[in-house]
Formats: structure tokens, C-alpha cells, sequence
């Protein structure tokens, strides 16, 4: 049986970045599943059937879901050949995925792309229902947390290095904004699976996070 290690939490608590330590380190696949809801949040708002205005038409984007062809290769997230990284990351396309992902036919027509993650040696798998929903049986769950002034100032790092503009006062009110609606959707909420294990790494390094974690694993 393949060994699955959930990362859950809110936006910016540093899933992505403890995730992809844990990978490294324990030669693990790596499922950033957010990646997927933002990528149906792009293709949703390019092809029209997401727009600022109307009630968008949530079974049209499941079956864009489904047809999707998504790779993640060399570091980066390609959809149809083109390299989409930069392009997901912006706060619309974060506020787009957390619209897309509240539909339940989009989240049902991401399970198994999801599954097929799962291979030898293991997975590491990062997102906000690994624990609950996709791999409820997983072999250790880890639920992420931190305070959100130190998930904006760690998101306005990551955005400014990228070269994008930001206010961290903007960033706080989106990462709230979107807790809110993640934490009360009625399909797939933000909430740790009962046998999760807290983790709240608002004054921790990365190295002392991922070494916690690893003692864990290895007990
Ligand atoms: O983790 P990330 O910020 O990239 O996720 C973007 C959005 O996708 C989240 O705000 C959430 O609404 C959604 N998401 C989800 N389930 C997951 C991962 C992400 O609903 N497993």
C-alpha cells in the first residue's frame, strides 16, 4: 500500500513550501491539489464561463475540468503545452480557484486525477480535503496553520519576488476572504480530519517544520 502524508490548512500557512521539503527528503511524489482548482479557476475565466458578473455555469466547468490535460514537470504546471505557473499565481487566480472549487461537480471531476498521484514510494499531498476526502485513509495528516498577518507577510515575500505588486493589507483581506468561504462551503470544507495532527508554524523556520514532521513520520 502507498504511503500518503496530508498537508491541509488555510492559504499561505506554508503547505507548498513544507510539502515540497517533505518530497525532497523522503524521494515522495507531490500533489499540490490547489494547483489543480486554480488551473480550472484560469481556464474557466479564459474560455468565458467565469466572468466578474452572473451566476457562472458550475456543470460546463466540471466538463472543462475533466477535458483539461495537466502535467507538472520540471517545476513547473503546464496546461495544454503552455507553462501556466506565474499565470496561477496571482490573487485572482487564487480567488477564481476558491469559486471553482466550491462547486461540487468540479471537485468530483478532480478525485481521480487526484488518486492517480498516488505511486511507489509515496506521496506527499497538499491542499485543504487531502485528509478529509481524498485520502482519508492516509498514512499521516498534518493540519497547517499560522496567524494571518504572518500568511500575508509570507504571501506579499512570495508575490513581490515574483515581481508582481502588492499591499499586504489587500493580501490579508483576500487570504480572510477566501478562509471564510473555504472553511463554509458545504462540499469539501476547510477543516482538520479527525486524526490530524495540529501544526501551527506562525514562529517556526521551514527546517524545524519539516523536521517536526519527519520525527512524526518516522514514530
Ligand atoms: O492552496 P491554494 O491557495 O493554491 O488553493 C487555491 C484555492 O483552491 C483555495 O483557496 C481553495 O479554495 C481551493 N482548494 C480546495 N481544495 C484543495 C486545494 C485547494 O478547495 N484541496
Amino acid at each position: 500500500h502507498v504511503p500518503v502524508l496530508c498537508v491541509d490548512g488555510p492559504s499561505a500557512s506554508g503547505k507548498g513550501t513544507l510539502s515540497t521539503h517533505l518530497a525532497k527528503t523522503l524521494g515522495y511524489h507531490l500533489l499540490d491539489s490547489g494547483a489543480l482548482y486554480r488551473i480550472v479557476g484560469l481556464a474557466a475565466r479564459r474560455t468565458g464561463l467565469l466572468q466578474d458578473e452572473g451566476e457562472p455555469d458550475a456543470e460546463a466547468i466540471a466538463r472543462l475540468a475533466a477535458s483539461l490535460s495537466i502535467r507538472f514537470a520540471d517545476g513547473c504546471v503546464w496546461l495544454d503545452g503552455e507553462d501556466i505557473s506565474d499565470a496561477i499565481r496571482t490573487e485572482q487566480g487564487g480567488m477564481d480557484a476558491s469559486t471553482v472549487s466550491a462547486m461540487p461537480a468540479v471537485r468530483t471531476a478532480l478525485v481521480q486525477l487526484q488518486h492517480s498521484f498516488r505511486k511507489a514510494p509515496g506521496l506527499i499531498a497538499d491542499g485543504r480535503d487531502m485528509g478529509t476526502v481524498i485520502f482519508p485513509d492516509a498514512t499521516l495528516k498534518v493540519f497547517l496553520t499560522a496567524s494571518a498577518e504572518k500568511r500575508a507577510q509570507r504571501r506579499y515575500n512570495q508575490l513581490i519576488s515574483k515581481g508582481f505588486a502588492a499591499r499586504i493589507d489587500d493580501l490579508r483581506a483576500d487570504l480572510q476572504a477566501r478562509d471564510a468561504r473555504d472553511t463554509s462551503r458545504a462540499v469539501a470544507p476547510l477543516q482538520p480530519a479527525q486524526d490530524a495532527l495540529p501544526l501551527d508554524n506562525s514562529d517556526m523556520d521551514v527546517k524545524t517544520s519539516v523536521q517536526l514532521v519527519l520525527d512524526w513520520w518516522q514514530d
